[in-house]
């Protein structure tokens, strides 16, 4: 094993050298197998079937960047891909990757990148708490990663924030943690800094900056950007599977989901890649759009709210129908989920602490 010392910059070091964002080398970004399209329907009551799902490599960004994705059509939460794509960015001085994937394929996921790259893994970003990004956080830790994330991810994990029961249940004890997959190195987002990386790494030819991100798609997402690759891999405020998700309880929500996007013109060039958590490759103009759709159906909810409706109400004037033809993984849920995130978030909606939002569980709503 060649080691090399990791040369770390704060921001405000960094704040005084001129952003230089690499050409893309000849033939990256490589897609390898696009996510599928669907539509996917599931039997009730179906599981995920984690022995059957295989992790890949989808996407190699640039020579030594690869991107780690699932099996398509098993998976019920992602069946155009399973889990969250992972990144791997590996050469002489070790592994960094973004991500962990679900748990249950940690094994299949150390597999995957075994297959490109027998370097230590040294560097971990987490870019937002869900599980299909976080999942085998310990198990990547115990192989010698260091876990890096916003504080508020860091408390989102630590003290995860109650769901009301369903009707007629207690609540369920909070599970146990694995303090192994807590991030041990955090930082957290600057208001009067937008788009400044909290750290950077200089690592196997290349410049990553860890950018934290304002309360979007949950409190604590942070961005990651490969400078030479052109590159930033933007995780779930943005999402072409599906409609819109902003994580509530966890301090996300769709105004944040809009400043995110609106940072992203700022942060990207023209050419830059994106790399959505879900769903395929994207540059900032696609971004346009479903900004636009999140702003209409939103001022939409407001007007219905303001005028006395109710949620049910708000729900059968279907108002994503302009959006559905074009909007791949449309489903019911997926459709009720972003209306009633929309319902909740233009009135009374609580704000964000330590990473969280206590939202009522409205029994008039
Ligand atoms: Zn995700």
């Amino acid at each position: 094993m060649k080691t090399r010392t990791l040369v770390l910059v704060g921001a405000a070091a960094l704040a005084a050298l001129p952003v230089s964002v690499g050409t893309q080398q000849a033939g990256y970004p490589m897609t390898i197998i696009a996510p599928a399209k669907g539509p996917f329907t599931f039997p009730a009551g179906y599981q995920t079937p984690w022995d059957k799902i295989d992790i890949m490599v989808t996407e190699k960004m640039s020579p030594n960047l690869f991107v780690l994705h699932g099996s398509q059509g098993l998976d019920s939460a992602h069946p155009d891909a399973s889990g969250g794509r992972a990144l791997a960015l590996f050469g002489p001085d070790g592994v960094l990757m973004v991500d962990t994937q679900n748990r249950q394929v940690a094994e299949k996921t150390l597999k995957a990148l075994r297959s490109f790259t027998d370097g230590p893994i040294r560097v971990l970003v987490n870019t937002h708490v869900h599980s299909d990004h976080t999942g085998a956080n310990a198990f990547f830790a115990k192989q010698g990663a260091l876990i890096y994330a916003q504080e508020n991810l860091r408390n989102e994990m630590m003290r995860p924030p109650r769901r009301a029961p369903a009707a007629g249940q207690a609540a369920a004890p909070a599970p146990a943690i694995d303090m192994t997959g807590i991030p041990a190195a955090t930082y957290s987002y600057n208001p009067a800094t937008p788009g400044e990386p909290a750290v950077t790494f200089y690592m196997n030819g290349e410049i990553v900056d860890f950018i934290p991100m304002m309360p979007s798609h949950t409190a604590g997402d942070t961005i990651v950007r490969f400078r030479n690759a052109n590159v930033i891999y933007i995780e779930d405020f943005y999402r072409n599977f599906g409609f819109p998700f902003a994580d509530h309880s966890n301090g996300g929500s769709l105004k944040g989901m809009l400043d995110a996007v609106d940072l992203i013109q700022k942060v990207a060039g023209p050419n830059t890649t994106l790399i959505p958590g879900h769903g395929t490759l994207v540059k900032k103009n696609d971004l346009l759009a479903y900004r636009a759709m999140i702003a209409d159906v939103m001022a939409k909810v407001k007007t219905l709210r303001d005028s006395g409706k109710k949620l049910r109400d708000v729900l059968a004037a279907n108002l994503t129908a302009p959006y559905e033809a074009t909007t791949l993984g449309d489903t019911q849920s997926s459709k009720d989920r972003f209306i009633t995130e929309a319902y909740d978030e233009v009135k009374d909606f609580p704000p964000v602490v330590d990473g969280k939002r206590t939202m009522g569980n409205d029994p008039g709503r």
